[in-house]
């Protein structure tokens, strides 16, 4: 593990001059939109509509978090972003996906705002990264039909955590990422890409038996991958029809913590497959999870990042289905991301390395 630095320089732009740092400026949370994430739509009436994101968005337009949030709108190149999605989606399901009249847009460009915040975290731009996507992406793999109502893969198309951490690997050398996965139902998709790969660590916390039905905990990865998959379900099987509380969810974060330590995991860059069905108010989920639990919990994953990678985050919108309350849990998140308010820190300042 990497020692933690005498100051938070992740919260700074940093130059090496001579044995010093000089810290210039403070970074500012990304926050990844296009406009065509609102122009697909599954069928009329969805819990899965544009409307989510409208909420996310005029929330945080109006939150005091909004000064330290930086807008940025990237959009889908086919030259640059074809073989970023080839590296985990086949040939025929791209093709399948990019023909969806508005779905095939917002989908490219979902890939678009992954990939440029994970170079923007990478390049220093930002601290770390929010990405407002849709359509959402833990569940695709390259099995699913789709038939633009697309039953097969839980409103995903193309996995965009999953085309984030390869790209990372390949464009930053990234040797180890860690994917965080705290939507209600898991992330089926993703566990199947890296289930073999031990430069990836999958956590997924999520309802036990719900949809897709997968991520027992006994699922823990397959040969050298071996204990790099960390399924952790809820509620507990001793408490099979028991609340899920806030307690419950922070606790399964120390779990995690605890359990990266134990076997020296220290990735490159965390991925957060950020799904907010697990509130209470949420219309899909069950769990009776508080908005403001996404607090606690981002911190608890920012010390991680920080401990380990000079605190990159790239967190990427999942699931979450009642809009207002997506919208509050979000801003949560997004405060912790942005160190808001309780982080204030001189604009520039020295320090030795
Ligand atoms: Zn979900």
């Amino acid at each position: 593990m990497i020692p933690q630095r005498e100051i938070d320089v992740n919260a700074y732009h940093r130059r090496a001059v001579g044995n010093y740092f000089l810290v210039v400026m403070k970074l500012k949370t990304g926050y990844f939109f296009n406009e065509s994430f609102l122009q697909h739509e599954l069928e009329p009436g969805h819990p899965e509509s544009a409307e989510r994101l409208i909420a996310i968005n005029e929330r945080i337009r109006s939150s005091a978090v909004a000064g330290r949030i930086e807008w940025i709108s990237t959009s889908f190149d086919r030259n640059l972003h074809l073989p970023l999605i080839s590296a985990v989606h086949t040939g025929s399901h791209i093709d399948e996906v990019l023909a969806i009249p508005a779905t095939g847009r917002a989908a490219g460009d979902a890939v678009a705002a992954v990939t440029g915040a994970v170079d923007a975290v990478f390049t220093e731009r930002i601290a770390n990264a929010f990405c407002a996507v849709r359509p959402p992406g833990h569940h695709a793999h390259n099995d699913a039909h789709h038939d633009g109502i697309n039953q097969g893969e839980g409103f995903c198309f193309l996995n965009n955590v999953a085309i984030a951490a390869r790209y990372a690997q390949k464009k930053y050398h990234a040797i180890k990422v860690l994917i965080v996965d705290w939507d209600y139902h898991h992330g089926n998709g993703t566990e199947s890409y890296f289930y073999d790969d031990p430069s990836v660590f999958y956590f997924s916390t999520h309802r036990l038996g719900a949809y897709p039905g997968t991520g027992l905990p006994t699922r823990t990865g397959s040969g050298a991958a071996e204990g790099y998959t960390f399924n952790y379900p809820l509620p507990k099987p001793e408490y099979p029809f028991g609340p899920v509380e806030d307690a419950d969810l922070l606790f399964t974060f120390h779990v995690l913590a605890d359990h990266l330590e134990k076997i020296s995991f220290s990735p490159d860059l965390v991925l957060i497959s950020a799904g907010f069905d697990s509130l209470a108010c949420d219309p899909l989920g069950n769990f009776d999870l508080s908005e403001e639990v996404f607090h606690p919990i981002t911190k608890l994953l920012m010390k991680i990042a920080q401990q380990m990678c000079n605190g990159r985050i790239v967190s990427v919108l999942e699931g979450g289905y009642n809009p207002l309350g997506l919208a509050i849990a979000v801003e949560a998140h997004l405060q912790a991301l942005a160190r808001f308010p309780d982080e204030s820190a001189p604009s520039t300042r020295t320090t030795t390395p």
